[in-house]
């Protein structure tokens, strides 16, 4: 492996001019991508940027009714953290999926949504609360909806010198109900073939509110508009569940790899779908593993 410098800034700007120095440079947080990708000789930098000098990267506040989660929290702490069990628990159970304890604790909430893997773990669940993405540069600083984050496997809206900073989460509306469900072949220490996440407000019988976010199946994480379309405004029953569980199937896009061809991959957003439908239908299970 050839040389790499290894910098390690006290301030967001100081990260930001490194990049725009060094356009060859990667940003370290958790490394539990980074140093596969480096190994494996996928990314071959010239410099290290280590994020971890930067104090404010870890905070985690919840003020206002809003969560701000510095990129730098790690994976262990979202699903420790009560605040983020308490009013976020999709997040929570999300977090709790991703690979194993050692795994957690290194790898970060920023270099999981930075990876931009159409897989991340992390990203349907804060796409679904309408999470926001902080990106800073030492040019200045933007705020984007995570939904608008990813542009395809591995790749990002963030421009040469933007560090994702925090991940803002505004608190759910009283009465909004959560499922998160994944389906890898292991139980842990494995990526996920599928993964659904299912916001859902009823009023009586009738969906006065939803939002369904998809992983793993098309080349980002993705909303299932038809299958909201289909089930808001209607009174939830075994017909509404079957359709929308379709709709949502035909609407993703998988491809076939290792792990799962595309069509299991298809039926199983059909039959996460149905599950977390009828948990709701049924007065609910809480949240799925
Ligand atoms: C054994 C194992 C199991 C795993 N299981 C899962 C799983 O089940 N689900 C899952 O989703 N992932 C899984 N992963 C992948 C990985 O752990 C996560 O994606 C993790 O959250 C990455 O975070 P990190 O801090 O380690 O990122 P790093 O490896 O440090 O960085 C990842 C990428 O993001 C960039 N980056 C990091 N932070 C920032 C930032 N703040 N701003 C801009 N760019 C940044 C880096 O330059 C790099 O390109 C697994 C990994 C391993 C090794």
């Amino acid at each position: 492996m050839k040389d790499i410098a290894y910098l390690r800034p006290q301030i967001l700007q100081e990260a930001s001019d490194y990049l725009l120095a060094y356009p060859d440079a990667k940003l370290l947080a958790g490394g539990t991508d980074l140093i596969l990708s480096l190994e494996r000789k996928k990314v071959t930098p010239t410099h290290i940027v280590d994020l971890s000098g930067i104090s404010h990267l870890n905070q985690v506040v919840f003020e206002n009714g809003i969560l701000r989660l510095g990129a730098m929290v790690t994976i262990q702490e979202l699903h420790e953290i009560p605040i983020v069990r308490d009013k976020f628990p999709d997040i929570a159970v999300a977090a709790g999926h991703l690979g194993c304890w050692q795994v957690r604790n290194r790898a970060t909430l920023g270099g999981n949504l930075a990876n931009a893997a159409p897989s991340a773990e992390m990203a349907p669940p804060l796409i679904a609360h309408n999470a926001k993405v902080k990106l800073v540069s030492s040019q200045g600083e933007r705020m984007l909806p995570l939904e608008e984050f990813f542009t395809g496997p591995g790749r990002t809206i963030m421009h040469q010198g933007e560090v994702l900073a925090e991940i803002i989460v505004p608190e759910p509306r009283e009465g909004l109900e959560m499922r998160y469900s994944r389906h890898a072949l292991r139980r842990s220490m494995d990526i996920s073939v599928v993964n659904v996440v299912v916001h859902l407000q009823l009023k009586g019988e009738i969906v006065i509110d939803v939002k369904i976010v998809l992983g793993a199946v098309a080349p980002t994480p993705i909303r299932s508009k038809r299958a909201e379309e289909i089930l808001v405004g209607k009174k939830l029953d075994n017909i509404l569940i079957s359709n929308a569980a379709q709709a949502a199937s035909l609407e993703c896009q998988p491809i076939t790899d290792v792990r799962a061809t595309a069509g299991y991959r298809r039926k199983m957003v059909q039959v996460l779908m149905e599950r977390a439908l009828y948990s709701f239908f049924k007065g609910g299970a809480a949240l799925e593993s």
